[in-house]
This record gives structure tokens, sequence and C-alpha cells, in this order.
């Protein structure tokens, strides 16, 4: 190395470093994620530039991305035919940190020199090449740009400085060698990075839809007992979400669905938008045919799952959907996404909040559309996500509010299918001034209440909630449309034209209420002689004020 050049890290460089090496960092094994998305990154470069300089190629346009591991050395390699960098280029790019967002990234990290939450801000930046020190007590990184003469070699053990020299590569692109700490070898106390099935493993997780193929040899016993060596590529590549939606099959989907998020049967939706706006992304949404068991368990952890230009960021992101579409599957991919993101940056992450809300929107609209166009597989959604749905009423307010009243269905006495409130203010008839609601087990039992007869007399359609939600989602609504909701359990039902209305009580028969209220002492407020009756002799009505029937049942459950 007698031509090699000594040089000293930026300050804040080193600063970074040592913050990283006394591992502030729990997941090592990003370092992997980190490489392989520069060497895509680089990939990507030399690529584009080729489109109007093909001699850059220099013939070579198989792009591949090559992992090698030395268990015996304690070594791990990557290497990729990318756009590489000139001896300039390592300087200024290698030699400082985090090129992306750096200012901001200083000022903060002089700010927090010593604290112990300089980790959260680290993450919302590029830690990039330098996770590999992480992993590795000396990093050695040869690389040379297309067309150059020379190859340039920088190696460094993260103490501070790193030595820089010319040298010959043939190929063009970069090699990066880790050689690995102890800990991170056979035998040592982390994962063992030289082990061929915990590399196969990372990339599947991390790295899986990078678009070049990232390549490994093994080496399988054959039939005889001797081992051959055989290169397999370790990723998918294919990321479903990049392609246009008019080229991926509906099998496409499905197959996809049900490999990345282990689900069995096929989705009953598929949301798939590329958007460029403020902020740019592509989804990928799933909705599933059926709900999990423990959706409504306190524990159930089910999100999105995040990818920054297909390198996977982070799974089950909470974040993005409100509480009540969690049934929603699928992913998020975008260049805005930092791979770094961590889950307490999260809540003050803007570019999140905004593709947040438009995903909300999407799936609203779309469960929308199914119920037009769709009505059979919209009630198989209803039977499974119904729940969540009305929760979300209870949950919003304003625009989205009437957007999930939209989506709302009962049955009722109309016919055996359900209703939308839209179809039932639509077939009230004109002197009809309130959404009638009937609460109960099923539909045998409300049929048989008493209080249905005069409605029912009258052509009045009742709705009916079987749902112990149901009524505190209407009470919580109020009206529809401006036409109150009323129960034809609670208090008089108003309904009698006048020439029907009947006198006063008479004496013997205010005797008689007297006397059997008196009978039945606490256990009814008022005895009343009722307008609403026809077969029946007596019925059973909540206060005009007080909780109507189910609901005094819920209270009853919840005080046990
Ligand atoms: P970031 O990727 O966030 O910019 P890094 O520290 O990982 O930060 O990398 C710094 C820069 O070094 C990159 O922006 C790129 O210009 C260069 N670089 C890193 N790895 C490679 C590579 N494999 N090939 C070419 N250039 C690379």
């Amino acid at each position: 190395m007698a031509n090699a050049e000594q040089r000293e890290f930026k300050t804040e460089t080193q600063k970074m470093l040592d913050l990283m090496i006394n591992s502030i960092y729990t997941n090592q094994e990003i370092f992997l994620r980190e490489l392989i998305a520069n060497a895509s990154d680089a990939i990507d470069k030399i690529q584009f530039e080729s489109l109007t300089n093909v001699d850059l190629l220099e013939g070579d346009s198989d792009f591949e991305i090559c992992l090698d591991v030395d268990a015996d050395e304690g070594e791990f390699t990557i290497s990729d035919n990318g756009i590489g960098m000139t001896y300039d280029e390592v300087i200024e790019n290698i030699g400082t940190i985090a090129q992306s967002g750096s200012q901001e990234f200083l000022q903060k990290l002089q700010e927090h020199q010593n604290d112990e939450d300089a980790v959260d801000f680290i993450g919302q930046f590029g830690v990039g090449f330098y996770s590999s020190f992480m992993v590795a007590d000396k990093v050695t990184l040869i690389t040379r740009a297309p067309q150059a003469d020379k190859g340039v070699k920088w190696v460094s053990e993260g103490d501070g400085t790193y030595s820089i020299e010319k040298v010959d590569k043939e190929e063009r692109g970069t090699t990066i060698k880790l050689d690995l700490r102890d800990d991170f070898t056979a035998g040592g106390d982390e994962i063992d990075v030289t082990d061929r099935q915990t590399i196969q493993r990372l990339v599947k997780r991390y790295s899986n839809y990078v678009e070049y193929p990232i390549k490994m040899k093994f080496y399988p016993e054959n039939e005889e007992g001797e081992t051959e060596e055989e290169v397999r590529t370790l990723n998918t590549m294919k990321p479903l979400w990049e392609r246009n939606k008019q080229d991926v099959s509906e099998e496409e989907y499905s197959e996809f669905y049900q490999e990345v998020f282990q689900e069995w049967s096929d989705p009953l939706e598929v949301i798939h938008k590329k958007v460029e706006g403020l902020v740019k992304y592509t989804t990928l949404l799933f909705i599933p045919e059926q709900a999990p068991s423990d959706i409504y368990s306190e524990d159930f952890e089910q999100g999105l799952r995040l990818y920054s230009k297909n390198n996977f960021v982070m799974d089950n992101c909470q974040k993005l959907l409100p509480d009540y579409l969690r049934f929603v599957r699928g992913l998020v991919d975008s260049p805005d996404f930092s791979l770094n993101l961590s889950r307490e940056t999260l809540q003050d992450n803007k570019q999140l909040k905004i593709i947040g809300k438009n995903l909300e929107k999407a799936v609203l609209k779309r469960l929308k559309k199914m119920l037009e166009d769709d009505w059979e597989q919209y009630l198989k959604f209803w039977s499974e996500f119904g729940q969540l749905i009305k929760s979300g009423v209870n949950m919003t307010y304003g625009d989205k509010r009437d957007k999930l009243v939209d989506l709302l269905v009962f049955p009722s006495s109309h016919s055996d299918e359900f209703t939308t409130l839209e179809e039932y203010v639509e077939r009230m008839n004109e002197e009809q001034d309130k959404i009638y609601y009937v609460t109960g087990e099923n539909e045998a039992t409300v049929e048989k209440l008493p209080q249905m007869e005069l409605l029912q007399e009258k052509g009045l359609e009742v709705l009916y909630f079987f749902d112990e939600i149901d009524e505190f989602v209407i009470n919580n609504l109020a009206e529809y449309d401006e036409i109150e909701f009323k129960s034809v359990l609670s208090g008089d039902l108003d309904l009698l034209d006048e020439d029907e209305e009947d006198d006063e009580e008479d004496d013997e028969t205010e005797e008689l209420l007297a006397a059997i209220e008196e009978n039945l002492e606490s256990k009814v407020d008022e005895v009343r002689l009722s307008k609403r009756l026809k077969s029946s002799a007596v019925c059973l009505v909540s206060a005009e004020a007080g909780l109507s029937m189910s609901m005094e049942k819920v209270l009853e459950q919840m005080n046990q």
C-alpha cells in the first residue's frame, strides 16, 4: 500500500460511526439491506446513463448483485456491476456521511451527542454504507467507474481514518468486503453473516423485490456425496406493484396476496394505485374474504407493509389506516420513506399522514362501488367486516362519517334483503317523518313484538337492529338526511290519525291502571293506556327519555 493515501473522516462521520459501532442499533441485520439498496441504485444509474451513451456498459449489461461468504476467513462480500465511483467520488460519497439530508442530520447529531435517543433520529436518515461497521471491524471497498482506467480501493477500520489508492479493477462496478466481527461469524453471539441460509433469509425479508437478481453460490451435495457449485438467485424480483395494473392478471394478484400475506383464499377486492403528486407512492391493497379470528382482540397487530423503492422498510405499520380499516392487507412503496423509518418517528411523518388519508379514501370509495355494483359480494364483505364499519361511524365525523354511513346496511321489515339508509328513505311514504327501527335478537323475536303491529298495518318499514352496536351507532348519528331515527320500543309513536285519537281516559280505566301500577310496584315506571296495540293486550316500552331495552341489556352486560 505504498501509494495509499491516509485520510481522516470528517468529525461528524466519526461520531456517527462511534454511535453505530457501540450498537445503538439493535437491528444490525439491516446492513445487508442498505448495501443491496446502494448496489441496486448504482445499477439504476448506469442503466439510465447508458440510454444516451451505450459505450458506458463496456459490453456488460447483465445487471446483477452477487453475494459471497467465506466462513474460514469470516468475510462477507457484495459486488455489483453498477455505475461505480471515481477517486473523487469515493472521497466525496464515502468519506462524508449521509449525503441525503446531511445538514439537518449533523445539526441534530450535535444537539443530541450523548443522548440515549440518538438512535431515534439517526433512524430518520439513511445510515447506508456505514451500517457495515455494525457487523464488520474492517471494510474494503473497491470500485471502478465506467470507462475509467483504474479502480479505487478504500479501506477503513472505522477508527477515524481510511486509506484510499488507485488499483486495477477489471469489471465495472463496486465490490465491498466486510471483515466480520467475531460476534457475526459462526459461533458468535449474533447472527452468522457467513451462513448462506441466514443471508438467504435476510434477502427474502428485506430485498425480495429488488429488481435485479441477487445471486449467491451454494455448494449442495449431489447423490455421490460430492459438493457441486450452484448459483442461486435469492430474490423474487418482480415487485408486482410496480407493474401497470392492466398487465397484472387476477391470478397474479391472488398468488402474490397469498404468498406475501400468507392468506389461503383469494382477496375479495384489489386496489392498485400509483400516485405522483405532492407525495409519490404506489399502493397495493387487498380486502380479504374472511376476517382473522383475532381481529377484535386487543393484541391484534396487523398493518400495512412499507417499502422504499422495492426495499422492505417495515411490516405491520398501523399508522397508515384508521383502526376501523384494520382488516385491509397490503403495502405502500414510497421513495420518500427512509429505509430506517422507525416506529418512534412514524408519528410525525407528514408523508405518511397524507398517504394514510388517501388510502382511507380509496378503500371507502372501493367499498361504495362494491355496494353499488356487486351487492352479493358486498353482503359477503358486510358479514365479515360490517361491525368494523359500524365502529368507524362512531369514530369519525364530517364527510368521512357520511361516507361510512352510506356503507351501513340493515335487515328490515321491507323484505328479506338488507337495505341501505338511502334506500329506506327512498321508500318512505309522504307522511312518514321518521326512520323506524327495532332492536332485538333476531327476525322472529322482533316480528312478534306487539309494537310492530301498528307499523306493519300502516305500511311503515322498520329497520332491524340485531347487533348490539347498532343502536349506539344510530344514537350517535341522531339523524340521516335530516330525518330522525325512532325506536319502535320507546315512548309513544305518535302514529294515530286525528280521527283515531282516543277520548280522555275515563274514570274506570284510570282506576284500573292505578291498580295494575300498584301491583307491579317497582317493576315499571308507569302503566299507560296504549294507542298502538291491535291484537296484543299489553306491551312493554321504554320511557321516552330512558334507555331502550337493548341498550339496557348492553349496559347490564358491561357491568358484569
Ligand atoms: P445514501 O445511499 O443514503 O446516499 P450511503 O452512505 O449508503 O448513503 O452512500 C453514499 C453514496 O455513496 C451514495 O449516494 C452513492 O453515491 C455512493 N455509493 C454507495 N454504494 C455504492 C455502490 N455500490 N456503487 C456506487 N456508488 C455507491
